[in-house]
């Protein structure tokens, strides 16, 4: 599969990256599937630079803070008044209450809120299929319920941190991965706040004790220092890592 940083910037967007997008593609029947984590604050626009809004295929939003799905607001309106020919409703998966949530952001009532341009689908327990990948979501600790997100096609597997602080079920569900994408909020030796993100340390163990073939750094907020998260996490994960960059690619 092939993995887009559209936005990696943590919490806002910053003056070269928007908030929390990527875009996942996998060949898929005679075409390709594009698959959406995340859509957040700004990120609708360059997201044109990698594809036709009318090609995403999926949407999973790993939680529904505003820096990781409020962009929803803006797909919407392309949807229900600038596309044309048939328009099947793009499967939309995240907590429960995503309907509602996305609903209350546009101001519109609930019902039927953006139903006719999303199928809003909370994710379930176990494994299930989507397109050509097996899409597993488990809960981690955040402040609002939370999912991070292992997407796995063709005996390869990505996993999404999504925003999480540090918990077992975040190095359960990147086992083995070919590729980790993990938040680092935070720098060490700051006073940061229990179960709510990463440093680059605690990033690098989770990566460590998952055994992943990779380890790339994102959610970086605009005022923390890359290249110290960057630090923070080279001496306690022996692989490859790297700090997202927007328009970045890799092959997993
Ligand atoms: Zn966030
Ligand atoms: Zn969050």
């Amino acid at each position: 599969m092939k993995l887009t940083v559209v936005g990696m910037s943590g919490s806002y967007p910053g003056p070269r990256s928007p908030a929390s997008c990527y875009l996942v593609e996998q060949e898929y029947a005679a075409g390709t599937f594009r698959l959406l984590l995340d859509l957040g604050n700004g990120a609708l626009g360059p997201l044109q630079d990698h594809l036709d809004l009318a090609a995403i295929d999926a949407v999973l939003l790993s939680h529904l803070h505003a820096d990781h799905c409020i962009d929803m607001c803006g797909l919407y309106v392309e949807r229900k008044y600038y596309t044309s020919g048939p328009t099947p409703r793009v499967p939309v998966f995240g907590p429960a209450g995503t309907s509602e949530r996305l609903a209350r952001a546009y101001d519109l009532s609930a019902d039927p809120g953006m139903t006719n341009e999303f199928d809003f689908r909370t994710f379930p327990e176990g494994p299930f299929p989507l397109g050509p990948f097996r899409v597993t979501a488990r809960r981690v600790v955040h402040p609002v319920p939370a999912y991070a997100v292992r997407l796995e096609a063709e005996g390869r597997a990505l996993t999404y941190s999504g925003d999480s602080g540090a918990c077992d079920a975040l190095v359960e569900i990147a086992r083995g991965a070919d590729l980790l994408l993990c938040e680092a909020s935070f720098v060490e030796g700051a006073s940061n706040p229990p179960g709510l993100h990463l440093t680059g340390r605690e990033a690098a163990e989770h990566a460590t004790r998952a055994e992943v073939g990779r380890l790339v750094l994102t959610h970086i907020p605009p005022v923390v220092d890359a290249e110290q998260v960057l630090g923070d996490a080279k001496p306690a994960y022996a692989g490859p890592v790297e700090v997202a960059a927007c328009g970045a690619t890799y092959t997993v």
